[in-house]
């Protein structure tokens, strides 16, 4: 029996600052391939030319799984689903791809109410006019295998599905535990720290996900895990995933506290805290700021260091003196 994972790395271009996204390609009992890179021509000529030059069509991929629903990830199944051709996500995603209308009123109503709640009601219309224009990269499709944590799939032997909510609120990764190979998606990257973006909970769920939260335990997970290679969603093989793991939980922490000193003496809204956080980008890049900000307030919010007081529908944050 040949235990060799046959893996290989298609690196895409993406009209997105994140750069070049990496898909990848399986070769096992039924050639797998994991996410796809954005709906662009540029993409797509690459992926037919790199494809074409490991021997392969597209017409021979026979099912592809996607790490998370974010364009840069998804677009191309738009080219690739008239071949039969299955997809594989976790059911969070099925709305995004499907671009159900009822959901994307529902992510636009979950949005005015952090806002407001972050004192930025005003910047909300231009905010989902701007994630319109990202779905413009993304694909209309239908997730035909609904999996979960601890899924096998099918034509891939050793492979798991494990869940890595953080990120994106329906993000899995692929372990193969006898090689100790991730294919981790956007849930660790070498060269940046991923953003633990605020999303909508699905349709009937109130409570906004504290994302920074889930992003910390979906990495604490990996650490309990025989993983020693992540092959990630953008640049190179992550080949010390524990250590870095490590560096990226104390960082947070480290920011975490930075947010706690500015508001020990008054208190600030998510807005005022997001502008002196990033002085310069913090209205050019809204979503990632505000993640980055409110995501950390969690934090601080779940260690119990800062209080939270409510005045006209916006919060207001301060730090609780230190006994
Ligand atoms: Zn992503």
């Amino acid at each position: 029996m040949d235990n060799t994972t046959d893996i290989h790395c298609i690196t895409l271009p993406t009209p997105f600052t994140v750069g070049d996204v990496n898909v990848y390609l399986i070769n096992d009992e039924k050639l797998t391939l994991v996410d796809t890179g954005p709906k662009t021509k540029e993409a797509w000529e690459a992926f037919l030319t790199q494809i074409n030059k490991l021997g392969f069509n597209v017409t021979d991929i026979d099912q592809v799984i996607l790490t998370h629903h974010h364009p840069d990830h998804v677009g191309l199944a738009d080219y690739l689903k008239g071949n039969g051709t299955r997809f594989i996500g976790l059911a969070y995603n099925q709305p995004w791809l499907q671009k159900d209308p009822a959901f994307l009123e529902h992510h636009d109503a979950f949005y005015l109410r952090v806002y407001r709640e972050m004192g930025i009601e005003k910047f909300h219309e231009k905010a989902m006019q701007r994630i319109r224009g990202y779905l413009d990269y993304s694909c209309s499709i239908n997730i035909h295998t609904i999996v979960k944590e601890g899924d096998r799939i099918d034509g891939l032997p050793g492979w798991i599905v494990i869940e890595t909510p953080g990120h994106a609120q329906g993000h899995l990764s692929l372990f193969k535990e006898e090689d100790g190979f991730m294919i981790g998606g956007d849930h660790l990257i070498q060269h940046i720290s991923s953003n633990a973006l605020i999303e909508p909970p699905p349709i009937g769920v109130q409570e906004r996900p504290k994302t920074l939260l889930q992003y910390r335990d979906s990495l604490r997970k990996l650490l309990d895990l025989n993983v020693n290679m992540v092959y990630a969603g953008h640049g190179k093989p992550v080949a010390n995933p524990k250590d870095l793991i490590r560096k990226r939980l104390v960082k947070q922490e480290e920011r975490a506290g930075d947010i706690r000193d500015m508001i020990i003496d008054q208190p600030k809204t998510g807005f005022e805290i997001c502008q002196n956080l990033f002085p310069t980008i913090f209205l050019k890049e809204l979503g990632l700021t505000m993640s980055e900000t409110l995501g950390h307030l969690d934090l601080l919010s779940r260690n119990d260091q800062i209080r939270v007081t409510e005045q006209d529908g916006v919060l207001y944050f301060q730090a609780k003196e230190v006994m």
